[in-house]
């Protein structure tokens, strides 16, 4: 049987399940796999999503579910993507998802970070009991919907948000696919279906031309589509050097006002583009600002779309009056936060971690270990225990523990321990600095709570974050004149997002900052996932601890990095191509493949399971080849 879902158009019989890995025959129709639902449903605001011109800072019950009919590098949402629906433990039917939607007072429902082609027929039924309810209804989507299926997905969807790869083939390629066509045509469809359509694109390195061809084409459907950049973050196996800077972002996006009206920029702090601005005059309408990854919030509520020269926004539906934020911590982000802290940890428990090796024993082991801390009372539990640096040891132990590995667990706690005394004892004298501890920008400031200051106090700095009363998701913008008037000694650049040192010093003269840190050029970068995520912390400890004690620290970092990376990943730190995984060490392939194959008895994937797949892909990023890989014996 085929299934016209998407344009894959996969042939599924009582072998193959497709390639979302979701559908199987019945013999003579496809149908979704049977007892699939959606494993979360937690309330957002529509700019999380995002959505920026639809029911501003209206709150949305997000439900996400798993499979995928695209297999990108570098996808944040790979584990519920590569998932396969046969591990959930627990999943919520379209009814329960209606009447929670409804008890939360949420204005509608929209599937994101899986494709809702992958759930095509449960989103189907979700949709139409919430327009019975009079609930809106939307997605975020690659939209790669064959046009039969496109007619009746327009009939059930108020609001999308197309995720593009790029303008070329080659760029779908990427993602296992064949071609850019079907998106466009899809997009064009659905806006001239009365759908209100916003779009995203990825940039990276070296796709520039593509991502102009993008807006080019989208402003060909109407100029009027909102763009949202999404700076490229490197996780899984995409290597570190094609994040472009934020102030290369920022540049493109000016380039692409050219073509478009509202051009967004995203997964960059501190800037300024994820703002509106007039069209036709230039002036700022309505302030954004970074909330996470791939996610944005209004400072205030949106309430006029008018400008005062007269330019009108096209914005469709009601802005709230209050603004729903997703604040604390069972949201969707945090709680997709703390699957990769967990799963960090089991990476250095050696529970290592491949697309294809999960599908033997990694993924079992994960999604076990993550059936039994994902109810709300653990995640709490969880939640507190990593943001301080001796908890985080409980942590290790309550991990391991699940995973019945308590000796390895013990051994990552007897590692950071003592290194933990080390700076315990050298702190003792106190840090004279004060230190401001930022991401991506120096406007914006981590949360006073978070595991990155902590690390600051524990090494006897005097952290100016913890002076601030509000919170972000992450952190929140702050005035040039806090930073002036706290005067840090030492600047901490996370290793999560980051941005170079050269454009750092130039923002911090365009806002005339010239606190301490600035003029005495003691502005560190930390390195990528080394302050928070994975247990890689204890090495970012010992690295501010150096900076804030010059000369006193009395350990050889790198020497301590290469222990760690050798005991915990079995490469030497050097070896490792940063990315911004919290579990992975390395870009490429990791772990060696050397070691691992003398384990395993590799086959190549039978033909027609997955169709248009497997032999056109372009592999920039050392991705593991399309084979089925089975344990010896
Ligand atoms: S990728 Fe999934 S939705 Fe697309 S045709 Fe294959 S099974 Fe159907």
């Amino acid at each position: 049987m085929q299934c016209n879902v998407c344009e894959v158009r996969c042939e599924i019989d009582k072998h193959s399940m497709g390639r979302c890995g979701t559908y199987v025959s019945t013999g003579n129709t496809v149908i979704q796999y049977p007892d699939m639902g959606y494993l979360g449903a937690l309330p957002v605001s529509i700019e999380a999503v995002p959505l920026l011109h639809f029911y501003p800072s209206g709150k949305f019950l997000q439900v996400f579910s798993t499979g995928c009919n695209f297999q990108c590098p570098g996808c944040m949402a790979r584990m519920p993507a590569s998932s396969r629906p046969s591990v959930q433990q627990a999943s919520l039917r379209p009814s329960e998802i209606v009447e929670k939607a409804l008890q939360q007072e949420c204005l509608g429902v929209v599937s994101a970070i899986n494709d809702p082609v992958a759930n095509y027929y449960l989103f189907r039924d979700l949709a139409v009991q919430a327009q019975e309810k009079s609930l809106l209804v939307g997605c975020s989507t690659n939209c790669y919907f064959t046009s039969e299926t496109l007619e009746e997905f327009g009939q059930l969807v108020n609001f999308v948000n197309v995720g593009i790869k790029g303008y070329s083939d080659r760029s779908y390629r990427n993602c296992g696919v064949n071609s850019s066509a079907p998106v466009f045509r899809n997009i064009s469809r659905l806006f001239d279906m009365g759908i209100h359509v916003e779009t995203s694109v990825v940039y990276s390195k070296g796709n520039e031309d593509d991502v102009i061809k993008v807006a080019e084409a989208v402003s060909e459907i109407s100029s009027n589509i909102p763009l949202h950049v999404m700076r490229f973050l490197p996780f899984g196996y995409a290597p570190i050097e094609l994040e472009p800077s934020v102030g290369d972002a920022e540049k493109i996006c000016s380039d692409l006002r050219r073509y478009l009206d509202f051009v967004y920029l995203f997964n960059s702090p501190g800037t300024e583009l994820l703002n509106t601005y007039c069209p036709e005059c230039g002036s700022l309408l309505i302030e954004r600002e970074f909330h996470r990854p791939f996610g944005s919030r209004l400072v205030k509520p949106w309430v006029s779309h008018t400008c005062s020269c007269g330019g009108s926004i096209p914005v469709q539906g009601k802005a709230a009056t209050e603004g729903f934020n997703e604040t604390g911590f069972m949201d969707s982000y945090s709680i997709s936060q703390d699957f990769s802290m967990v799963h960090a940890v089991l990476t250095c428990l050696g529970v290592l971690d491949d697309y294809k090796l999960m599908d033997v024993w990694g993924e079992d082991k994960l999604m076990n270990v993550w059936s039994k801390v994902s109810d709300s009372k653990t995640l709490t539990q969880i939640h507190n225990m990593i943001r301080q640096p001796y908890s985080y040891l409980e942590f290790i132990r309550f991990i391991a523990e699940i995973a019945n590995m308590p000796e390895k667990g013990e051994e990552l706690v007897s590692f950071i321990h003592k290194r933990l005394k080390i700076v315990q004892n050298l702190s003792a004298g106190k840090s004279s600095y004060n230190v401001y501890y930022c991401m991506g920008s120096p406007l914006f400031s981590l949360n006073a709570g978070r595991m990155e200051n902590n690390l600051v106090t524990f090494s006897g700095g005097v952290s100016i974050n913890k002076q601030l009363q509000k919170e972000g998701k992450l952190g929140v913008n702050v005035s040039p004149s806090f930073i002036n008037e706290h005067n840090p000694g030492v600047i901490f650049v996370s290793g999560f997002l980051s941005r170079p040192l050269d454009e750092f010093y130039a923002l911090c003269q365009k806002y005339r900052i010239h606190a301490e840190a600035v003029t005495q050029h003691r502005v560190y970068e930390i390195p990528p996932s080394w302050d928070f995520g994975s247990p890689r912390w204890i090495l970012g400890l010992l690295y501010i601890a150096d900076k804030l004690h010059p000369g006193k620290l009395g350990v050889d970092l790198r020497k301590e990095a290469d222990d760690f990376y050798l005991q915990f990943y079995g490469m030497r730190f050097k070896e490792a191509r940063p990315n911004r995984s919290f579990h992975r060490p390395s870009s490429g392939i990791w772990p060696h493949t050397q070691t691992l194959y003398n384990d395993l008895k590799i086959e190549m994937q039978k033909q027609g399971s997955t169709k248009n797949f497997g032999n056109e892909i372009i592999q920039p990023f050392n991705i593991l080849p399309a084979f089925n890989i089975k344990l010896k014996g």
